[in-house]
């Protein structure tokens, strides 16, 4: 860790260490009343206050320190988001140990490796994720007990798991009388995977201050505007970037908390966002294409729900102008990653841009946005030369910030850092007011006969086509070219749509060269685990795709 020097004057402020614990503390004791409501895995809904979380939070300290969990040691959850994750993310983490989320979506090994990797030393679980343990259970090396987190009644009878715990019994037989331990704000707080389409995952190793500092950034206005006004409903997972922050940011704003469980369709989510009157929400838009698809089939509308961030892959602009201008629902287009914490960048306009015509203001929104106060940016050439800000030069992105990693867990993959910046692995470009575009991943970039063709833009514009449903691109090796794009399509139930109509429909829209040579229709689109298009698997797929000649 970097050491500065000293001033001879040094401020006379109290010195806090900038901690987890402090934040449910403040929660419970300045918007104790407020409530946590969860679809349980159960089917019911569970509500209680966050005086009621940080009550049970401090009895799943105690039950952890029982259990023999020393400072530093790694607790990992395997769970949807509700009350009970809550509870454990600040237990876990206010103790002084390290809350080590993992996706349930990866694949059994994957969990086993990153369980091992972490040297997890508990792993607390869902009923859903049962068969999930006992699969994995045996090669966890180093996990001492599974923790179900359920009512005693739930447990199984029968099972293969050596050593299984039921969470409420140690609720239950565990005091609240616990102090929050106080230590240096560096020390780490929680562990997130990223998803590793290439090669091995990787970890990412949040600290205390981090986290507190990446909750006060992502909280404010020009980010997600959180406040004790909102009711909020997190549809991204507590298991994959500590759901945006949310279970951070909300809390300190002593906003409400909506948790939907496993119960993610847009049925589901729409009933509770009504029930319980959720003005904001959060998620990748895969999931938004579920609500809006049916809240529009059903002639419905929203009553309370306001404002929503999408983040995660590229917000369709088709799928904003339906939620501003069909459902009245704004949008704030975030970006980040894993190694961000994850907020690096949210949109919203200027006021310089209030005068600006509806369509001019909604090119604004449909970028990724602009830094928030803790993330610094820029874009550079295959050099490392820094390229203007002008909305069109694109280059790679490096970013940095309090809240950035330095390295990996384990110091995985080595030196990270090119000066000191994070290079983020995304082609941007930045404009002159500093909103920045992602063009592309730059492992999905098309080159082509040595210029660069954006995926996002040709996926945005047939998405944009009433028949398409879902549309990704992809490049395709040419002889003459590198490669050229071929663009997959999923259509819209019950419409159509030929090849030559939708590349039509690209005319004018694009520079000639960037028009897709071919088009394929398909029925579903590899997703990964954290509801991403798996746009390696794809270019696997149609390796042999014979484009038609030019
Ligand atoms: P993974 O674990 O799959 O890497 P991350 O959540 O860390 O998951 O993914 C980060 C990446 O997701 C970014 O580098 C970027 O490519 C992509 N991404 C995130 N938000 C957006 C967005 N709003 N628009 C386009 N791409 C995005």
């Amino acid at each position: 860790m970097t050491s500065y020097p000293q001033s001879p004057v040094m401020g006379q402020m109290m010195s806090q260490p900038l901690l987890v614990s402090s934040i449910i503390e403040f929660a419970a004791r300045h918007y104790g009343h407020v409530e946590i409501v969860s679809r349980r895995i159960e089917g019911d809904l569970h509500r209680y206050t966050y005086r009621d979380c940080h009550q049970r939070a401090r009895r799943m300290a105690h039950a952890l320190k029982g259990l023999g969990v020393q400072m530093g040691d790694r607790v990992a959850t395997l769970a949807w988001n509700g009350y009970r994750h809550m509870e454990v993310y600040y237990a876990v983490s206010g103790s002084g140990a390290v809350l080590h989320t993992v996706n349930p979506r990866l694949h059994p090994e994957q969990i086993a490796y990153i369980a091992n990797h972490a040297e997890d030393q508990y792993l607390f679980f869902d009923l859903t994720f049962l068969p999930l343990i006992e699969a994995v259970a045996a090669h966890c090396k180093t996990v001492k007990a599974f923790v179900l987190m359920a009512d005693r009644d739930r447990m199984p009878q029968e099972t293969g798991i050596a050593n299984l715990l039921c969470y409420e019994d140690l609720i239950a037989s565990n005091s609240d009388d616990y102090e929050w331990p106080v230590f240096d704000e560096n020390s780490a707080a929680s562990l997130c995977y990223t998803s590793g389409t290439t090669g091995n995952p990787k970890g990412a190793l949040y600290s205390h201050r981090s986290t507190v500092l990446h909750s006060y950034g992502s909280a404010m206005p020009n980010a997600l505007n959180v406040s004790a006004a909102d009711t909020v409903l997190p549809v991204v997972p507590m298991f994959h970037v500590n759901a945006w922050g949310l279970p951070y940011s909300v809390l300190l704003s002593g906003a409400k908390m909506v948790f939907p469980g496993a119960a993610l369709d847009g049925k589901s989510l729409y009933e509770l966002f009504e029930t319980e009157g959720v003005t904001f929400s959060a998620g990748v838009p895969t999931v938004w294409l579920g609500l809006i698809n049916h809240v529009l089939q059903n002639n419905l509308a929203f009553s309370t729900f306001k404002r929503t961030v999408i983040g995660g892959s590229a917000c369709p602009p088709a799928m904003m102008d339906t939620l501003i201008d069909k459902l009245g629902v704004q949008v704030i287009h975030a970006w980040g990653m894993t190694e961000m914490s994850p907020l690096g960048t949210a949109g919203g306009l200027q006021a310089k841009h209030l005068a600006l015509p509806k369509d001019e203001q909604r090119k604004i929104l449909q970028k990724q946005g602009h830094a928030i106060y803790g993330v610094d940016m820029k874009i550079v050439n295959d050099d490392g030369v820094e390229l203007p800000w002008d909305g069109s030069t694109y280059g790679h992105l490096l970013v940095k910030g309090p809240w950035i990693i330095s390295s990996y867990f384990k110091n995985e993959g080595g030196d990270v850092l090119q000066d000191g910046w994070f290079p983020t692995g995304d082609v941007a470009t930045i404009d002159a007011d500093g909103y920045m575009q992602i063009t592309d991943r730059s492992k999905d970039v098309i080159k082509s006969g040595g210029e660069w063709i954006g995926t996002i833009d040709l996926e945005n514009i047939a998405m944009a086509h009433p028949a398409v449903l879902q549309a990704a691109c992809i490049g395709i090796a040419h002889p003459k070219w590198d490669e050229r794009p071929l663009l997959l399509v999923i259509k819209r139930p019950g419409m159509d749509v030929t090849r030559e109509e939708l590349l039509a429909f690209f005319e004018g829209k694009i520079a000639k060269f960037w028009m897709p040579d071919d088009v394929a229709f398909i029925e579903a689109l590899p997703m990964g685990a954290t509801g991403k298009i798996q746009k390696n698997k794809l270019r696997e797929q149609f390796k042999e795709h014979k484009l038609p000649a030019a």
